[in-house]
């Protein structure tokens, strides 16, 4: 079976300060680079920006570059409690509509609230209730990927809210760079996951901050990332979640996209893949 990977879309123009910069000719680029990398695939880390018709073009792009239009990020978390339901399933309506028009396979979303005994009912519920009802907007194609964290006992509580939410279309997004700060750790957080890993979010740090470095910038072993993967069954597309806004140092789309493809295509390879 051949390996696909996959890179997230990047700002080219220097630092992003203001997601609305992120115009549609700026996303036409990032497909380009990220195709010229040598990618497969696409993750859209800034598509809430973009009307219909634009979405529209950039999936037109996508397809006539050869890209798969893999996983759209929905930046709208689940609800962290009661009153935050509403909201979200207003947000999710928009975010369905946006992977409806690129034709992704995958949503990413984060799961809001803490860990506070007294509490984590209220999240749980919340939480699934939002996640079905994303599920259910997307359409029985498109699977829905909750993300890791740092913690350890939140990537318990979230695995166990995803397999009991009643939902088919959903399961977990693997975050490299977030499980490896905190007490979770990569090869633990892929390991428990299992056969619920549908994405990833391949991205490096020191384990001090959310840095989203190209893989192989940083400290984390994604070879043994990789082989933790391939034991969990997980046969999507090694997507990689990288920074348009790097904190101290500046901006290169071009170097990170390309740095990124160069170094995954070698952790792979001696992962043996
Ligand atoms: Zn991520």
């Amino acid at each position: 079976m051949e390996i696909k990977i996959g890179c997230n879309t990047l700002y080219s123009a220097g630092r992003l300060s203001n997601e609305d910069a992120f115009t549609l000719p700026h996303q036409l680029r990032a497909l380009e680079i990220i195709a010229d990398a040598g990618f497969d695939a696409v993750e859209y880390s800034h598509a809430s920006v973009l009307t219909l018709e634009e979405l529209a073009q950039v999936a037109e792009r996508t397809r006539a570059l050869g890209l798969i239009p893999w996983s759209v990020h929905a930046w709208t978390p689940l609800a962290a409690d009661d009153a935050q339901v509403e909201p979200t399933l207003a947000a999710f309506q928009s975010a369905a509509e946006i992977a409806r028009a690129l034709g992704t396979r995958v949503v990413v979303v984060h799961s809001a609230g803490g860990m506070d005994p007294a509490r984590l009912e209220e999240r749980k519920r919340a939480n699934q209730t939002t996640l079905r009802a994303l599920a259910e907007a997307v359409g029985p194609e498109t699977v829905v990927a909750v993300e890791n964290m740092r913690s350890l006992a939140d990537w318990e509580f979230l695995l166990n809210m995803v397999a009991t939410c009643g939902a088919a279309n959903v399961g977990v997004n693997i975050d490299t760079g977030h499980a490896n700060l905190g007490d979770l750790g990569v090869v633990r957080a892929i390991e428990m996951a299992g056969a619920a890993i549908q994405t990833t979010h391949l991205q490096d740090n020191f384990g001090e901050r959310d840095d989203h470095l190209p893989p192989g910038l940083g400290q984390i072993d994604f070879v043994a990332a990789l082989a933790a993967f391939r034991k969990a069954g997980y046969t999507g597309v090694y997507m990689v979640e990288i920074s348009d806004c790097p904190s101290g140092r500046e901006p290169d789309a071009v170097a990170d996209t390309q740095a990124a493809a160069r170094n995954l295509r070698s952790f792979l390879a001696q992962a043996g893949f």
